[in-house]
């Protein structure tokens, strides 16, 4: 197979190919050297052509709210319901050196914590990923699962940083600045907004990451402001039964999808999109904008999320049965998506696709036997914990 990296070149046919903005743009689609190298294009005779047999491809998705090295951790709550995410994690600091399952989680290695909430955003199509804490050092590796988002600033929250404001100054402008606020449905929640922006940190960089407590006041001058909404509806119910208000945000382009960790998230995007879809606050094509195109404009990578020529060939096949992609999120399990491509690379996919990952390793996805890349294989091998669901074979 030496001759495929020679050419480095793959010529998807007979697909679907969709961009979130345009829809259905065409039939084929070529990646040359990791990139998109056109849709509809006539393959050179040296590519590597693979079938799609009416498959749907198309943007990889974009995590915009995840703390990576969390995704080992117990679904975690004391009480049925929280008017605020901060009574929470007073709860959960206290509990940090007494709770047996929050210690023995937190004993493990954090790169290999690390690779865990990577490998998971992988599984789920998200291919690029905003971690919500300090950029460890594993994050940086070529081999981590995903990418992950390296240019931007961020605070905890309000309540859990005091030094909010410094932090926004120091974030670029073209960068993200990211907070969990308006975690809550209580007035604490209520004043938060309120102050960020006096505090100057609410501009058109920042990303509220929650804002379930958002009035609709509240909401407009967000938006006023150009400020986004990263949207984790499965961790709100969890925490606060209740969650954000998005369809303004996402009518202004505005809206972002995040998993959050395992910690309080029901598992991965995938699920996030299920609850996100239940919600009915949006149509499918915004959902669809949300987790591609948006959310690439919020995080300020500008390279991905789309279908355009030049552009990281980071991309999901869909299975043949869905109609469209907007049909198909929140209808979605991760052992359903066809194949994930990172940087024009098969990194886990159905067996078919073997012949575009000679050296790939079988494993068994929640039941289905799929292949991973090599790489990431062994990798997952001497991790020291498991990802459940996925078992070498
Ligand atoms: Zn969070």
């Amino acid at each position: 197979m030496k001759w495929f990296f020679e050419s480095d070149a793959l010529y998807f046919d007979n697909g679907r190919v969709v961009d979130s903005a345009r829809g259905e743009i065409g039939t084929t689609l070529r990646i040359a050297r990791g990139r998109i190298d056109g849709v509809n294009v006539a393959p050179p005779r040296a590519d590597v052509r693979f079938d799609l047999d009416g498959a749907i491809v198309m943007p990889a998705f974009i995590n915009a709210h995840d703390h990576l090295e969390l995704n080992n951790f117990p679904r975690w709550k004391h009480r049925p319901c929280y008017a605020n995410a901060r009574e929470w994690a007073m709860e959960m600091n206290a509990r940090l050196d007494s709770d047996a399952e929050i210690v023995a989680a937190r004993t493990v290695p954090l790169a290999d914590r690390l690779f865990i909430g990577g490998l998971k955003n992988l599984l789920s199509g998200a291919t690029t990923v905003a971690h919500h804490n300090p950029f460890h050092a594993p994050l940086r590796s070529k081999h981590f699962p995903v990418r992950v988002v390296s240019r931007y600033g961020w605070s905890h929250s309000l309540y859990l940083s005091p030094d909010f404001a410094r932090a926004y100054r120091s974030t670029p402008r073209n960068a993200p600045y990211m907070i969990h606020l308006a975690e809550g449905t209580d007035a604490d929640a209520q004043n938060e907004l309120a102050r960020l922006d006096d505090a100057g940190a609410l501009g058109d960089n920042t990303v509220l990451i929650h804002g379930v407590g958002l009035t609709e006041t509240q909401r407009a001058l967000a938006i006023q402001k150009r400020a986004a909404l990263a949207w984790c509806p499965s961790s709100n119910f969890f925490l606060l039964n209740e969650t954000a208000r998005v369809r303004e945000f996402s009518d202004a382009h505005l809206l972002a999808v995040g998993s959050d960790s395992r910690l309080t998230g029901d598992g991965d995007l995938l699920d996030e999109l299920r609850v996100a879809r239940e919600t009915k606050q949006i149509s499918q094509d915004a959902l669809l904008r949300a987790v591609t195109c948006d959310a690439a404009n919020i995080l300020r990578v500008r390279n991905v999320g789309i279908i355009e020529r030049g552009v990281r060939a980071d991309l999901v096949i869909l299975p043949n049965t869905f109609g469209s992609a907007a049909d198909a999120l929140g209808n979605l399990a991760r052992a359903d998506l066809r194949a994930v491509i990172l940087d024009g690379t098969v990194r886990v996919a159905d067996l078919d696709f073997a012949p575009l990952l000679p050296d790939a390793v079988r494993v068994n996805l929640d039941g289905r036997e799929k292949i991973l890349a090599r790489d990431l294989a062994k990798r997952y091998a001497r991790n020291s914990i498991r990802e459940t669901g996925v078992e070498l074979l």
